[in-house]
């Protein structure tokens, strides 16, 4: 199956170091913050990563997968749900299609 990016996801590898900069103390941001800070986190991480707001995660795969996506997405795979934080960890669609991990 190839795998061109659609719209609905972003590649970790093609932003600029300082975008990876931004977006990893922003995911940091997002794991902690109370939900009045998180929908707004959300909003600037979408906009650093050109994506439609929404739950931005990378993939959380032990691929070392660059795919930031929507965990809206109802091809993504949780897996597992974040205790005390925001995030958890999920894998992409392509990943839980391939290889799907369970904590
Ligand atoms: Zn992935
Ligand atoms: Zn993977």
């Amino acid at each position: 199956m190839t795998h061109a990016f659609p719209h609905t996801e972003a590649d970790y590898n093609t932003l600029t170091p300082a975008a990876q900069n931004d977006f990893n103390q922003l995911m940091e941001q997002a794991d902690t913050a109370g939900p009045a800070d998180y929908p707004a986190l959300m909003t600037a991480i979408a906009i650093l990563v050109g994506l439609p707001t929404g739950d931005i995660r990378r993939c959380a795969c032990s691929c070392y997968c660059p795919v930031i996506f929507d965990a809206n997405d109802e091809d993504a795979h949780v897996i597992k749900h974040g205790e005390g934080y925001n995030l958890g960890e999920h894998q992409c669609p392509t990943c839980a299609d391939h290889h799907r991990e369970t904590a």
